[in-house]
């Protein structure tokens, strides 16, 4: 069988621990056989990000935005520990955290629904996507516990000098101010982001603040997305049949309860923190979650949703036997190869993504499965495999 055919590299972002393992089986048993892979490859495991003074992670940003698609494996975040563990030059920073100040884009996290892992919640049959703010409001707050008595201000000197200011509270007695801020700039591109992909993926769009309460915050975030909606993506919508959908966040809540799923959640950063966890846990595990970051400059980069998954690894390490769910990042493979496809206008691609999808499905539809959704499925006839085993028993249902 000749093998499918690329013209553009994809910007493959290697990673640390189990994931790096996961990555390479991924790679040699479910694409390389099939796909004659053009990838530029970045090494940003921990020890390739202290040798290169995590330059390597800027690179392969810069090289997404270059070729504007890309793979990424789960990467440590160093902390205290890993600063003795890896001996680190620094504490790098989060390379996500990196990529994305770079790429200007907003995460987009999708569970990937199979039969026999059901969403705790009845009504949901199709997948929420949640699209998570990722600046500014109360992450990048000013606190200030305030003593006892006095008058608490906001106020803003203009660069000319202007003074605009207004009065928080007459304290009595003490209390906390909190001041919170976001940028014209920054919610236009979560804007372009989120209808981008309901366009991409052909979902209605909802998004949802508290308006009605907080008139001048919230609402130039009401007032930003249905411009950009109306001189933009209107047309493109009713083309599309998809809808945009502003409500208040705690109606949106209520509807996301008694929905059927198949449609994007765009959330304020806090709302994103708090309903990203609780749609995740609902919909079942975080390894069954892919993520990709969208950015307004029209690039894209995939990745699982969890971590490295450091426990897997140190048992790997002492050669006990693991069962590491693979499916997010296969995902984040067939997320980027069809991508890929479609800018490339290579359907086969594109086609070889979506098989290799349903083969990695019905493995754990038939009842084979790594161990962490085995004790969750309501499947009746469960076969636990190991990290190899499932991803060779993807590779024999992707063969047929
Ligand atoms: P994690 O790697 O997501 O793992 C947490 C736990 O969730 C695991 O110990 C495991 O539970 C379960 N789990 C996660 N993914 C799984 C999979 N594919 N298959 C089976 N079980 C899975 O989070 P963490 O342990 O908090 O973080 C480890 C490292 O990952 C940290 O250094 C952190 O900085 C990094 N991290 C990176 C990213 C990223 O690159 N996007 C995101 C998050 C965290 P059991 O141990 O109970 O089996
Ligand atoms: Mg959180």
């Amino acid at each position: 069988m000749a093998k499918i055919m690329m013209k553009t590299p994809l910007v493959e972002m290697d990673g640390d621990e189990m994931t790096r393992i996961l990555w390479k089986m991924i790679k040699e048993e479910l694409i390389l056989p099939f796909v004659d892979l053009k990838t530029e490859y970045y090494d940003l495991g921990l020890e390739n990000r202290n040798a290169t003074d995590d330059q390597v992670t800027v690179d392969s940003a810069n090289a997404t935005l270059k070729y504007g698609v890309a793979v990424k494996c789960a990467t440590i975040t160093p902390n205290a520990a890993r600063m003795d563990e890896y001996h680190l030059k620094e504490m790098w920073k989060s390379p996500n955290g990196t990529i994305r100040a770079i790429l200007d884009g907003t995460v987009f996290r999708t569970p990937i629904i199979v039969k026999g892992i059901e969403p705790n919640v009845k009504t949901w049959e199709k997948p929420i996507t949640l699209a998570r703010h990722a600046y500014g409001d109360v992450y990048k707050n000013v606190e200030m516990k305030i003593p006892g008595p006095g008058k608490a201000e906001i106020v803003f000197t203009a660069e000319d000098g202007t003074v605009t200011r207004d009065t928080i509270f007459e304290f009595k007695g003490p209390g906390v101010i909190q001041g919170m801020h976001n940028t014209e700039q920054s919610i236009r591109s979560f804007a372009q982001s989120c209808f981008k992909f309901a366009v991409d993926t052909r979902q209605d769009l909802w998004f949802a603040t508290k308006d009605t309460i907080s008139k001048k915050y919230d609402h130039t975030f009401k007032d930003i997305f249905q411009e950009i909606y109306e001189t933009e993506y209107a047309d493109k919508f009713k083309e599309l049949g998809i809808e945009y959908f502003y409500t208040l966040i705690d109606d949106a809540v209520a509807r996301v309860m008694r929905a059927k799923g198949g449609f994007i959640w765009a959330c304020k950063n806090y709302d994103g923190d708090v309903m990203s966890d609780m749609v995740s846990t609902a919909f079942g595990s975080l390894a069954m979650m892919t993520s990709v970051l969208v950015s307004p400059k029209g690039v894209y980069e995939y990745e699982a949703a969890h971590g490295t998954v450091q426990r897997h690894y140190y048992k790997h390490l002492r050669g006990e036997e693991t069962s590491t769910n693979s499916v997010a990042t296969i995902f984040a493979w067939t997320g980027a190869l069809k991508k890929r496809g479609e800018l490339d206008e290579l359907p086969a691609l594109s086609a070889f993504a979506e098989k290799l999808e349903k083969a990695t499905i019905d493995t754990i539809e038939s009842g084979y499965m790594t161990k962490e959704l085995a004790a969750m499925t309501t499947l009746p006839d469960v076969h636990v495999l190991n990290t190899e085993e499932f991803i060779r028993a993807v590779r024999k249902n992707l063969e047929q």
